[in-house]
């Protein structure tokens, strides 16, 4: 079967191309900005890159699949908190790329085949500002900064279908000063003392010490290590406008061919009805939530249940729901016969995969069988499965807490109340539980009872 997956650029969903015959499935991920945690936000982006890593080995082989993800350790942001923090830039970057490794290891991602940083390619970066610099679509301004003239490249906009009057409206907050034209956007920053401490690099020719702009990294990281043309790209939706848009201006200016054969960007995760973002400070890490006492599984589990392209709104019920959905598969999962992985039992679920991505179908099509049990599903079918899904059964289960007698009985005779839809003394026995400490946290099936912070 083909993976079919919407692309943004033809805005149709379309079958992934097959790799090159001589050559693996060149596949790029815009990474995380290591200035902060990842939050579980950034983190349904990568959940979701992950599966489309594991549907490319089964569908092509893992040895024909070459996964770049990026990490962005210069830029306003991670320089800004090196600032606040008055230690140098490395210190703060490498801080946060070591917890995002960590909690992608806890959610069972699978790692990139290169991981490059922008501090580690400058001189990749500065040769291609020359390069447009030298074929006119790129110019000094007074202070020594480079600008992209996206005047130069007719097709900019084609990605975003942003048109020229909306351009300038969008742009016109940036840093209009130094440029011919408001649409246009920074290569290269030239040094400022006072915002910058000491990061500074050589710069291109002619232009002064600085640093690069945002997303030439990924242009040149890009032709470096997968190069002139990938097969897929990828990101979270905010960055299809501008960064996907100017990357594809930089590198095909540069290049001279088609940069990206297909785009795929997934929607965000929401919290409270609002995207779930660093600089709003309204999010939760992984971390929050395993002091919580929920499971990384169920945080991924939990990150599946919505389709990729439509945002999702995250609760903690959703967590309690994916606990139980794990500890259904891990019973499911024993009582399989031990075989290999050739059955067609569970072609639904990957059929929903491969038809544009469809987690939550696919998850919804996992549980028919699993609940008629029966079939010749086996041991070696299941866990393919699993493998497609990333889920690891046998990761820890949330920790339990001991919950007293008597909170039990409360909570029992709550959750009766509330199935007979009688809500008052429902209210009435959490109003109890609450003065002994407790709370329930309610899904359409179950509760699950938790300690009341103190
Ligand atoms: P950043 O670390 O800000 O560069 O973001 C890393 C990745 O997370 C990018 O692909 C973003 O598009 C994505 N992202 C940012 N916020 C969210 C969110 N609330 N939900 C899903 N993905 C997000
Ligand atoms: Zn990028």
């Amino acid at each position: 079967m083909a993976i079919k997956l919407y692309d943004s650029l033809s805005r149709e969903v379309r079958e992934l191309r097959p790799p090159h015959p001589l050559g693996a499935f060149r596949f790029y991920n815009c990474g995380p900005t290591v200035y902060a945690p990842a939050h579980i936000g950034n983190f349904r982006t990568f959940v979701i890159n992950d599966i489309i890593r594991r549907l490319l080995e089964l569908e092509f082989g893992a040895s024909n699949v070459k996964h770049v993800r990026n990490l962005t350790d210069v830029d306003d942001r991670t320089i800004g908190q090196a600032q606040k923090e008055k230690r140098p830039l490395a210190e703060i970057t490498k801080k946060w790329t070591d917890l995002f490794h960590a909690d992608c290891a806890s959610l069972n991602c699978i790692p990139p085949h290169v991981e490059p940083t922008a501090t580690g390619h400058i001189c990749e970066q500065v040769d291609m500002i020359d390069v447009l610099m030298k074929k006119g679509n790129a110019y000094r301004s007074a202070d020594g900064s480079v600008y992209f003239k996206i005047t130069s490249f007719p097709e900019y906009g084609a990605l975003s279908r942003i048109k020229e009057r909306e351009l300038k409206i969008t742009n016109s907050a940036f840093d209009a000063d130094h440029k011919d034209d408001v649409g246009d956007f920074a290569l290269w920053k030239a040094y400022k003392p006072a915002e910058d401490g000491d990061v500074k690099w050589t710069g291109p020719q002619g232009a002064a010490e600085g640093r690069p702009g945002w997303h030439i990294e990924c242009s040149a990281m890009i032709k470096k290590h997968l190069g002139d043309t990938i097969d897929l790209h990828t990101g979270g939706v905010d960055l299809l406008f501008p960064h996907h848009e100017n990357e594809i201006a930089q590198s095909q200016c540069c290049n001279g061919t088609t940069f990206a054969r297909h785009w795929y960007h997934s929607e965000h995760l929401l919290v409270d009805g609002g995207t779930m973002s660093k600089s709003k400070g309204n999010y939760y890490t992984l971390g929050d939530l395993v002091t919580r006492g929920y499971s990384p599984m169920a945080v991924r589990y939990a990150l599946l249940a919505g389709h990729p392209r439509k945002q999702l709104n995250f609760t903690l019920d959703s967590l309690h729901a994916a606990e139980s959905a794990l500890t259904t598969l891990r019973a499911y999962r024993a009582t399989l016969p031990f075989t290999g992985t050739a059955s067609d039992v569970f072609t639904p679920v990957f059929a929903a995969l491969e038809d544009d991505l469809n987690t939550p179908a696919a998850l919804g099509a996992l549980f028919t069988i699993v609940n008629r049990r029966g079939g010749d599903a086996g041991s070696g079918s299941f866990d393919r499965v699993m493998f497609a899904l990333g889920l690891k059964l046998d990761a820890p289960a949330a920790p339990t807490t001991d919950i007293p007698a008597l909170v039990k009985a409360l909570a029992e005779k709550r959750w009766a109340a509330k199935q007979a839809k009688n809500f008052g003394e429902a209210d009435s026995l959490r109003r109890d539980l609450a003065a002994v400490g407790w709370t329930m946290l309610d899904s359409k099936t179950e509760y699950k009872l938790e300690p009341l912070k103190k």
